[in-house]
């Protein structure tokens, strides 16, 4: 039989799949003993049940009524009842936290006769009609489908009417007047009456919850933090308490560290006489939680006391909600708390000195996307000039972009490319894809729990909030601080690692993390967070088995990856050795009508690539480097072929004579001119075809290497031949390069070893792997080819056209250019894999695609069984850090931070 709900204390942490990170957490809670008021969790599965047939699965009303006899007999309350009513909160908790993304409805069992219980009971009206209106309008809204808006022009309306600044300016009758209101508002826009009956109250909140899973901002939100659209949210029903019953309650939000720089101690904000919601929304500005030691001492040492034990039992930062009603403390929600990046790695170090948790675990606490934002530049704090502003530093980084002040300005303005900072008084949900779109999000209210830095944060974004000197004027679109006016479309600078906001576009500095890999890690004392990079860094290394090296065709490049960790080269791609002044060269070994003068051509490149090659073997001495023969179609090395034709037509209209030498470019460009250039006359297929240019890069990296070898380096140039389609063409390569190599041998009196291999890059080459394998020294799976050709589509042609559509019809959670589909292209290579070292055991495999620097596709390049990934050299140290927490267990293709 299946069960669709639990009581708190019925599950545990280790359930989060099926209650929700917030049901398991609260039963965690419980078990452990902490002051959690009661409640019970209604399960992800019926939500999945619920989103598949648009009805509630069979038996969910039932038990849900089950469960709440239970709970009131333990109250010793029931639900709404007239003269002292028990209430309760709806709320949503998936697997994965999705914070302000989903509903909540609160105070539910209120109605016209238990609301004047409730006033009798907690002997305050205003506090009791406070929470019907809040019931009414969350109700009215999230269930009903109301447009929230409208519920707060009526308030704003009756505020403007008493003169009232905020919420805390109207009393019992004011909002006992609202509820009416709201009432007819609901009746007006939907025809129905508010619910009074508390049951069904509690019936539909539930249902609503589950519907907005599929909420725009929820989708939204899930599409960027590649969660599954099928994992349906639970919903935990929970015994209401108060905040907002006076001086000695409130509510507030708190982390066991700092969220934002992972420095230890209790942090987070306090909103007295306020429910939690009102702490998230940033609606009111909040204390600092150490006023709250001064507020209500008692309290204060007890949540520090709760704090420690719920961060010693989870061995992590953990962040709370917690409420204080009338002097007693109650824990709403716990869970392992987001952080930045900065944090992540400060954290893991701090648990590890703390003998929390070991260094294999403070690895998987840490990440490869964290650890490329930390690369990123920040401002040059010594030459921005004066601050047009200070707040918050919520999210830190450097960011810059246009002042723009609403979500669809922001959206509009960034599809064009453009740079932009999101500017308001506070964000809500609804900002969600305004904030996706922005470099930055800048608020004038809220503190580090609101809304704005929470998301941000989850983000990786830029986010400095409650900046108070600012006013934002959101319809006049700008804001001003002193005597400065910032209007819409000014660029601004924001920093979030110190909370200050600066005019134009502020000078940018490397990070300090930057510089530690620029110097190889060779800082002998690092300190902070470069010292928590480099222990993870250490750690890493220490635990591998996938080789990193990286792809790069300058010796400058080569010498950086180097510095960075780099291994070896896994791509040295030769095109671009082609352009620039060579490109004369080439186009003259193209239009070459005789043999004699193609050579003459290939002659002249020859020295120039083998300078090439020297500089690249000479900064990777003692480390592989893989070339690969020239693989994009030669026409790409002539003019553009419209270029060429009007050109030709100018010199006609003005009665020049044609240029000869344009005119047989042209032709030559008309005759090479393909449809599908990607499936055409490139890789290996050019080099089968175009007399003597194997031959050339080979003499060039086999004379490098002989010169390398003179001046007592050891160079290890392996030659790696691009596009494969069937061993035939394998075949024929390797003969002819082994050829030049034992000539260049023979005359220098240099031995020569330089292994040959092959790109797996196209379906057929990974299909037929094993008769591949026979000619090859090693492969390198191409995955940006094998990506487009066992999808059938062109990268340059398909982003742009139809990826955004895909993702947002979740044909796609991620684009498989970014991170490797598993399923298929991983297929392919699994099969190459195997078939080819069934052939040739010592077979070297490596990966140099794009792929091959991605966090999530270095965890299956591991499980795959390669030798090595190869990547950008900004990539290297996330690879490195990837490929050691893919050696742990439990961590394949997990949560990559
Ligand atoms: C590949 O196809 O993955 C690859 C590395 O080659 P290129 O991107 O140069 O086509
Ligand atoms: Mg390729």
């Amino acid at each position: 039989m299946v069960r669709y709900v639990y009581e708190f204390a019925e599950g545990g942490r280790e359930m989060a799949g099926l209650l929700g990170g917030k049901g398991a957490n609260l039963a965690e809670m419980t078990r452990m003993g902490l002051p959690v008021p009661p409640g019970f969790t209604v399960t992800t599965e019926a939500c999945r049940a619920f989103l598949a047939t648009g009805s509630a699965p069979d038996g969910l009303d039932r038990e849900i009524s089950e469960h709440l006899t239970a709970l009131e007999e333990a109250a010793g309350r029931r639900l709404g009842e007239p003269a002292d009513p028990l209430l309760l909160s709806v709320r949503s908790g998936a697997r994965f936290s999705m914070p302000g993304m989903m509903e909540t409805i609160l105070d539910v069992g209120l109605n016209d006769e238990s609301v004047l219980g409730l006033a009798k009971v907690s002997g305050n009206d205003r506090f009791a009609w406070d929470s019907y209106r809040r019931l009414v309008q969350m109700f009215g809204s999230t269930v009903m489908g109301v447009d929230g808006a409208l519920f707060e022009d009526v308030m704003a309306r009756l505020k403007e009417r008493r003169g009232a600044a905020d919420d805390l300016g109207l009393d019992a009758a004011d909002l006992a007047e609202l509820v009416e209101a709201y009432k007819e508002l609901i009746r007006d826009r939907t025809g129905e009456y508010f619910p009074l009956s508390p049951a069904e109250q509690l019936r539909r909140a539930v249902l609503a919850v589950f519907d907005s899973w599929n909420g725009e901002r929820a989708r939204i939100y899930r599409r960027r933090e590649h969660i599954p659209d099928d994992l349906g949210t639970a919903v935990t029903v929970q015994t209401m308490v108060f905040g907002n019953l006076g001086a000695d309650s409130g509510s507030g939000v708190a982390f066991t560290r700092d969220p934002a720089t992972g420095r230890p101690g209790l942090y987070g904000d306090y909103l007295p006489n306020a429910q939690g919601e009102d702490v998230v929304a940033g609606i009111r500005n909040t204390v600092p939680l150490d006023e709250l030691g001064r507020i209500d001492p008692e309290s204060f040492s007890r949540l520090r006391d709760l704090m420690r034990t719920l961060e010693t039992h989870y061995r992590d930062l953990c962040d709370i909600e917690f409420t204080i009603e009338r002097g007693t403390l109650w824990m709403l929600q716990t869970r392992v708390g987001k952080r930045t990046a900065e944090a992540a790695f400060a954290i893991a170090g701090q648990l590890v000195e703390e003998g929390l948790i070991s260094e294999d675990e403070a690895l998987t606490r840490v990440g490869g996307s964290g650890l490329a934002r930390l690369m990123f530049p920040r401002f040059d704090t010594s030459a921005v000039g004066e601050a047009l502003a200070h707040g918050i530093p919520a999210s830190p980084g450097a960011a810059v972009g246009a002042a723009v002040f609403d979500s669809a300005e922001a959206v509009r303005r960034a599809a064009t490319g453009e740079k932009v900072v999101l500017v308001r008084q506070e964000t809500t949900p609804d900002d969600l894809p305004g904030m996706v779109a922005a470099q930055a999000v800048l608020t004038s209210r809220g503190g580090k729990t609101s809304h704005a830095a929470v998301v941000a944060r989850g983000m990786g974004k830029v986010c400095v909030c409650g900046a108070e000197e600012i006013a934002v004027d959101p319809h006049g679109r700008r804001f001003t601080v002193g005597g400065t006016t910032v209007e819409e479309g000014t660029v601004i600078s924001v920093d979030g690692s110190e909370g200050a906001v600066y005019p134009g576009a502020a000078p940018l500095v490397d990070s300090a993390v930057m510089r530690y890999f620029e110097t190889g890690g060779q800082d002998e004392e690092p300190k902070g967070l470069v010292a928590a990079v480099a222990r993870a860094m250490r750690q890493a290394d220490g635990v591998r088995r996938l080789g990193v090296r990286a792809n790069a065709d300058t010796p400058e490049d080569a010498a950086r990856a180097r510095r960075f960790g780099a291994e070896g080269i896994g791509l040295c791609r030769t095109e671009h050795m082609f352009l620039g002044d060579r490109r004369q060269l080439v186009e003259a070994m193209i239009l070459a009508g005789t043999d004699a003068a193609r050579e003459q051509a290939l002659d002249a490149l020859l020295p120039l690539q083998r300078q090439d090659f020297v500089g690249i073997l000479e900064a990777m001495d003692g480390l592989p480097v893989t070339i690969r023969l020239l693989d994009p179609p030669l026409h790409e090395f002539l003019p553009d072929r419209t270029e060429l034709a009007v050109r030709l037509a100018a010199a006609e209209a003005q009665g020049s004579p044609p240029s000869t030498h344009d005119a047989e470019l042209l032709d030559a460009v008309n005759r090479m001119h393909e449809e599908n250039p990607m499936l055409g006359l490139r890789g290996v297929r050019l080099g089968l075809v175009a007399p003597g240019l194997v031959a050339m890069q080979v003499r060039a990296i086999a004379e490098a290497v002989v010169e390398r070898k003179r001046a007592g380096g050891d160079p290890q140039a392996e030659i790696m031949v691009p596009l494969v389609d069937t061993v035939e063409e394998l075949r024929i390569v390797r003969e002819e390069v082994e050829q030049v190599l034992a000539e260049i041998a023979d005359r220098s009196g240099v031995a020569l070893s330089c292994p040959v291999g092959t790109m797996i890059e196209l379906p057929r080459a990974a299909l037929t792997a094993g008769r591949i394998a026979e000619e090859a020294r090693f492969f390198s799976f191409g995955t940006n080819d094998l990506t487009q050709t066992t999808w059938g589509f062109s990268r340059d042609d398909v982003e742009a056209a139809f990826f955004s559509a895909y993702l947002d019809k979740g044909i796609f959670t991620v684009s498989p250019f970014e991170t490797i589909d598993r399923e298929g292209v991983g297929r392919l290579v699994e099969i190459a894999v195997a078939e080819g070292r069934a052939v040739r055991p010592d077979l070297k495999i490596g990966v140099c695609g794009e792929h091959g620097g991605d966090p999530e596709s270095v965890h299956f390049f591991h499980a795959a069984g390669l030798d090595y990934v190869s990547c950008s050299p900004f990539r290297v140290p996330v690879a490195r850090l990837e490929a050691g927490r893919a050696a742990l267990p439990g961590t394949n293709g997990g949560d990559t931070r």
